[in-house]
């Protein structure tokens, strides 16, 4: 009897050609979050992707890793035995002995036959090895609807028996869908946005703005905590990081006060975007919600959205900030982006933001500032921070 980890593939509606590479890419995700934990092998069964380890010990460190893989919908530890009955109740005892089931429980068998040619049927699975558990466990009772402990029996090229599952993160492998880069503050908002885009398979880079010494080093060590946490699930990253004191000085000599945060913005869009075409980035994300400040308006959403014409995606634009607050805390991210350090933003603001800017009023702002100039000083002179 061997201990493997079994891995549900998830979105199963992908067919033929895509739903293989989506398998390979996965299996390349598993390895390398395991290049410390010897691994015997990894092989795919039919909608499954199974792990064996040299030593059954690691099991536990190598789910907790896997854990953090997109593309994965469910994680067990199975008890993998021949294909033979009496061998599949060996690996049902040792399952309920490893799961440390109380002397009373309740349970269910729930068989699946991906080998049609198996001898028994579902049903019989059910019933025979249900039999098993009641004749040699005095205190376990069949509980089909809310059974504590599902005992799943799965027969492929072997026999599989599991005890629950563990949910994984769904999603797609990470790099099946092109690059990004994320505008990263210290917020809550945005390290949620570029964990929900990588959880499609976008692979995530960063840039955040600052305006040093306005905004202190310890703002800026946030920001890279949050790439790190962010970075746990994506994988490494390149994070940008770039002073836009010029360009918001620029601003505030140049232009009306009110249209300042808008202004900005916009100056940050146009450098993300050269970053962008410098590195080949795909699209742009941000951590936007509607009606949330006030550069997330509908007419300001607008009127950033005109600054570039990069595919920009705000993954976050429907959220209730519960939503996004219970999200930013399940990824370990909420505790850092709560410290209390100044943003940019929150110095250069003004007191009446304007809530309804027209496009035009602001291009002919625009007409005050030497944007590629801007622009691109910025760029030259932003910090490359390469996180792995
Ligand atoms: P967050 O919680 O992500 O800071 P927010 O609710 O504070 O967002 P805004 O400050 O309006 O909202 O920012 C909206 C989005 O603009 C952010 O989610 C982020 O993507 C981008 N952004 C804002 N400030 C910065 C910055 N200093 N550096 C990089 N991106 C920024
Ligand atoms: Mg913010």
């Amino acid at each position: 009897m061997r201990q493997v980890i079994s891995i549900s593939v998830g979105e199963i509606v992908l067919k033929g050609k895509n739903r293989k590479n989506f398998e390979n890419a996965l299996i390349d995700k598993i390895r390398r979050a395991l290049v410390d934990i010897e691994v015997e092998k990894v092989y795919k069964e039919i909608g499954k992707i199974f792990v064996e380890l040299k030593n059954d010990e690691d099991i536990d460190r190598a789910i907790a890793r896997v854990k953090n893989v997109f593309g994965i919908v469910y994680i067990s530890r199975c008890f993998r035995v021949d294909k033979d009955l009496k061998l599949a109740e060996d690996a049902i005892m040792a399952a309920i002995s490893h799961a440390n089931i109380k002397d009373d429980f309740t349970f269910k068998i729930i068989a699946s036959r991906a080998d049609k040619n198996f001898p028994l049927t579902s049903p019989e699975i059910n019933r025979h090895f249900g039999g098993f558990v009641l004749k040699n466990y005095d205190g376990a009772k069949v509980d089909v609807h809310e059974p504590e402990f599902p005992i799943y029996i799965d027969i492929r090229e072997y026999i599989y028996v599991y005890i629950g599952r563990e949910k994984g993160l769904g999603g797609m492998p990470m790099g099946t869908n092109g690059r990004g880069l994320v505008l990263l503050s210290g917020g809550i908002d945005s390290p949620v946005a570029a964990f929900m885009m990588a959880r499609r398979g976008i692979r995530i880079n960063a840039v955040h703005f600052h305006t040093y010494p306005y905004t202190s080093e310890r703002a800026e060590k946030k920001v890279l905590d949050l790439a790190e946490i962010v970075s746990r699930y994506t994988g490494p990253m390149t994070v940008y990081s770039v002073n836009i004191l010029e360009i918001n000085r620029a601003i505030a000599e140049n232009c009306y006060e009110n249209n300042m945060t808008i202004l900005s913005r916009r100056m940050m869009m146009r450098v993300a975007e050269k970053i962008s075409r410098l590195n080949k980035y795909d699209a742009l994300i941000t951590g936007d919600n509607l009606g949330q400040v006030a550069s997330q308006t509908i007419k300001s959403l607008k009127v950033i959205d005109k600054a570039t014409d990069m595919l920009i995606f705000r993954p976050l634009i429907s959220f209730d900030k519960q939503q996004i607050i219970d999200i930013s805390e399940s990824i370990g991210a909420l505790e850092t982006s709560n410290l209390p350090f100044d943003d940019c933003c929150t110095i250069f603001a003004p007191k009446h933001p304007n809530l309804n800017p027209r496009l035009e009023q602001i291009l002919k702002e625009e007409e005050r500032l030497d944007i590629d100039n801007l622009v691109n000083r910025a760029v030259e002179s932003a910090k490359v921070i390469k996180i792995d």
